[in-house]
């Protein structure tokens, strides 16, 4: 090992440069700038290439971290980029959004000793944004044809890595979405301000170039039926998401102004991306803004609302901030962005001046013990409640699958208890996590949020990846079979 790592404990962890709040909240460009060469090399060579390296069992995907910071340490950039590649079809995409401080950073051995994780997520970010200006990023690698035809319904990270590693087999792909544009939550649900949108459009340029089809505005179940589709291919994986948003349920919830989550941020979204705006598009500009719920759904609909001009935003969560689902570091930039926090508070009901929002009757929670989950159930304190005036409200309250079997006119796809698609991993040992898999249909899989329920862009494409694994396994044992019973 050279003398370019271990240097945890002289040099402190550097992110790259956050823009000042009062500038980033003029426009949605990606708050960080990035990283220097020798930034990104030297914030590399704090790794302490520890013999067990926890940073990799972090990580989703298993990503070969100590590796490819040691090569980025010692000036071997496009080797870094290279490793890092090799385990991850959107290396960028996570560098940008994954929760480094719940996953691989969270692991990071010298986090643990108290000096700072390594950046991870910012030097794998860098590694493949300089690879893409470089030149180093590679075709899609098609292997020699099988003569098999997969379809896939749904663009989004899920079914984009299943298409990768499918080309690679040497399978036909054709992928259906419903949406105009290819990415799923990529495009139409995560923010430009944490994704910028042509780092998503690449991606999926690459995929066009290596011959996958796309068939666009196409809603399966609708239209085209899923039987169209099963009888047009061998195999298919549904890939569709989770998209039942979670309702309030209090009085005053059907009053205009109250918004659910995604109608808000596609608006956006599409905003951004130069379409026409729609004349009842959800809008912040001039508004006092309630937004419920304490997930990242949450913080981008408090941070989009700031960035669209609204003149108050504030976010309600029932827990406390210690126990708020979404990211500490979406948080703390919301924060620094003007968005109050009202902690501990629970929406009672909509108020209301004729048809239109006026504001939200809430109360104040307290946290009582840990319910079935294991973490503590907030509980209503009495005579704590409060008004806060109020022009839009947009509920963050999650999302649930939207009932496959119904969408797809197929009773026999089954479900879990979570409404998530059932799927065994064909051809796995028994107890393999299941983010992927066969459903209760020969022939037809299930990976992403609609298999696991929601979840991180990180495990939807590892979920396609696996899928894609399992459904060349099932092709190649169906062709056995099919050769065998030839010549019997
Ligand atoms: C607002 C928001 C912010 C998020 N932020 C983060 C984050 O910062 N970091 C992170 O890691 N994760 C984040 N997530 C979670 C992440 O986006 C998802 O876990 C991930 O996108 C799931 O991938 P998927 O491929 O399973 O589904 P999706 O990305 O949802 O893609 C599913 C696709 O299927 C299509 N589809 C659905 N039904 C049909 C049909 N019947 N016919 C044809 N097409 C259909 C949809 O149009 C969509 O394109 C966020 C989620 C939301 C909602
Ligand atoms: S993919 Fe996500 S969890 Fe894995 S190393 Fe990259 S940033 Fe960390």
């Amino acid at each position: 090992m050279g003398d370019h790592l271990l240097k945890f404990v002289s040099r402190d962890p550097e992110p790259p440069h956050k823009r000042p709040a009062d500038a980033r909240v003029q426009d949605f460009n990606e708050i960080r700038d990035p990283f220097s060469v020798p930034a990104a090399s030297s914030q590399a060579g704090r790794c302490s290439q520890c013999g067990v390296p926890f940073c990799q069992s972090g990580c989703p995907l298993r990503n070969n971290i100590p590796d490819w910071l040691q090569a980025a340490a010692e000036g071997r950039a496009r080797e870094a980029y290279e490793l890092s590649e090799a385990t991850n079809p959107m290396p960028e995409v996570c560098g940008r959004i994954c929760p480094q401080d719940r996953l691989c950073e969270a692991a990071c051995v010298i986090e643990q000793s108290g000096h700072g994780a390594v950046t991870i997520g910012a030097v794998e970010k860098h590694l493949t944004d300089r690879a893409w200006r470089e030149g180093w990023v590679k075709p899609v690698s098609v292997g020699p044809a099988s003569g098999f035809n997969v379809a896939i319904i749904g663009a989004g990270p899920a079914g984009l890595a299943a298409a990768e590693r499918m080309c690679a087999r040497g399978h036909a792909v054709t992928i259906y979405d419903r949406h105009d544009r290819i990415g799923g939550l990529l495009i139409y649900g995560i923010p430009n301000f944490k994704l910028e949108k042509h780092i998503v459009e690449r991606r999926a340029q690459r995929l066009i170039d290596a011959g996958v089809t796309f068939e666009l505005n196409a809603d399966i179940g609708g239209e085209t039926t899923f039987d169209d589709v099963r009888a047009r291919h061998d195999a298919v994986l549904i890939a569709v998401g989770v998209y039942d948003p979670r309702t309030l349920r209090v009085p005053g919830v059907g009053s205009q102004g109250v918004v659910k989550a995604m109608n808000f941020l596609t608006a956006a979204n599409r905003d951004g991306l130069g379409d026409e705006r729609a004349p009842d598009a959800p809008h912040a500009e001039g508004k006092r803004v309630i937004v419920i719920g304490g997930g990242d759904t949450a913080m981008d609909c408090v941070r989009t609302s700031v960035r669209q001009g609204a003149v108050s935003t504030t976010c309600l969560y029932r827990r406390d901030r210690a126990n708020m689902p979404g990211s500490a570091h979406e948080v703390a930039a919301a924060e620094e962005e003007g968005v109050r926090f009202e902690w501990l508070a629970s929406p009672k009901a909509v108020l209301t001046r004729g048809d239109e929002v006026s504001g939200l009757r809430a109360a104040r929670m307290r946290l009582g013990p840990p319910d079935a989950s294991g973490r503590q159930a907030p509980e209503e304190t009495p005579g704590g409640g409060f008004d806060l005036e109020a022009d839009l409200i947009i509920t963050a309250l999650g999302f649930d699958p939207e009932d496959p079997p119904t969408m797809f006119d197929a009773p026999v796809l089954e479900l879990t208890p979570r409404g998530t698609l059932a799927v065994t991993p064909f051809g796995r040992p028994a107890g393999f996590e299941i983010g992927a898999g066969m459903t209760s249909i020969d022939g037809v899989f299930a990976a992403g949020d609609v298999a696991r329920g929601a979840s991180l862009v990180v495990w939807a494409l590892r979920d396609g990846l696996e899928a894609a694994d399992q459904i060349d396994d099932w092709l190649a044992a169906r062709a056995q079979s099919q050769a065998e019973a030839v010549s019997a």
